[in-house]
């Protein structure tokens, strides 16, 4: 039977790569965007020619009704949702001491990376306990929900704070058959990191990063389809690091 999944963020970085492999895994995707279908022709060109099954949807995870419509677009195209994984996220779009950080960025960074997580996560936990197949839930969370970084406090926070929303919503949601998860990559290539991309050659080289290379989107998207896979059905709440063995 075929299995259906929604990744937030889908279009790019990460989340492309995870939506091609949970593709490639079987999954029906449900891929969401911010802009419309057509900005993203050029991403989705892969979808369309190896005619995968797919819907595309466009939503700002950060805003009520646009989360209500991801969720009913998704049922009413496809039935049901066998998984979803939060990938959206941004960073602060300008760096800037705990001291002096804005809380407009504050307010920004936690409107999507946690308080957008946490509500389509309540939507989707509450249409996969009265589907008869349960699901996974698949947070994409930070090497930084543990890190700390004080120019960018408020994507720790964000972090950290969805890290916990795996443990709430593991806990919450076992009773109910419905298993959630995390992956928490380090520094992956992807555009989030492209502006400070010579900070992290140099930790590269140095070392820190004991795997030396970048890390790329296809290796948090193996981490992902090894959590909806259902291969591990006695474990819930718990992460797999996804850092070239970055541990401080
Ligand atoms: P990216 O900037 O390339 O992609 C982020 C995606 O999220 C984009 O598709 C963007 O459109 C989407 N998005 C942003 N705001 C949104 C909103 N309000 N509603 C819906 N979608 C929204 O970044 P990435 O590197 O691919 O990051 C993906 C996830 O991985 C993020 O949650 C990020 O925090 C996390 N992460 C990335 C790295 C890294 O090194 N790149 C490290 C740790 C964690």
């Amino acid at each position: 039977m075929t299995r259906t999944a929604i990744v937030t963020g889908g279009t790019r970085g990460i989340g492309l790569a995870i939506a091609k492999q949970l593709s490639e895994d079987g999954f029906s995707v449900v891929i969401v965007g911010t802009r419309e279908k057509e900005a993203y022709a050029e991403q989705l060109k892969w979808f369309d020619e190896n005619e995968r099954d797919y819907l595309y949807v466009t939503g700002d995870i950060s805003n009520k009704e646009d989360r209500i419509h991801i969720v009913k677009m998704s049922v009413s195209h496809y039935g049901k949702i066998n998984l979803l994984v939060n990938n959206a996220g941004v960073a602060p779009k300008v760096r800037a001491d705990l001291l002096t950080m804005s809380e407009e960025s504050f307010d920004y960074v936690l409107g999507i990376n946690l308080r957008g997580n946490m509500f389509l996560t309540q939507l989707v936990a509450n249409q996969m306990t009265q589907q008869e197949e349960k699901g996974i839930i698949i947070n994409v969370s930070s090497c930084s929900a543990e890190v700390s970084s004080v120019n960018r406090g408020e994507y720790c926070v964000s972090k950290a704070g969805v890290s916990m929303l795996t443990k709430l919503y593991a806990d919450r949601l076992s009773s109910e058959g419905i298993l959630v998860y995390e992956v928490r990559p380090g520094v992956i290539l992807t555009d989030m990191t492209s502006t400070v991309q010579s900070k992290y050659e140099k930790m590269i080289e140095d070392g820190v990063f004991p795997i030396r290379r970048w890390g790329v989107p296809e290796d948090v998207a193996l981490a992902v389809s090894a959590f909806a896979g259902g291969k591990f059905p006695y474990t819930t709440g718990n992460y797999i690091d996804v850092d070239g063995g970055f541990h401080i």
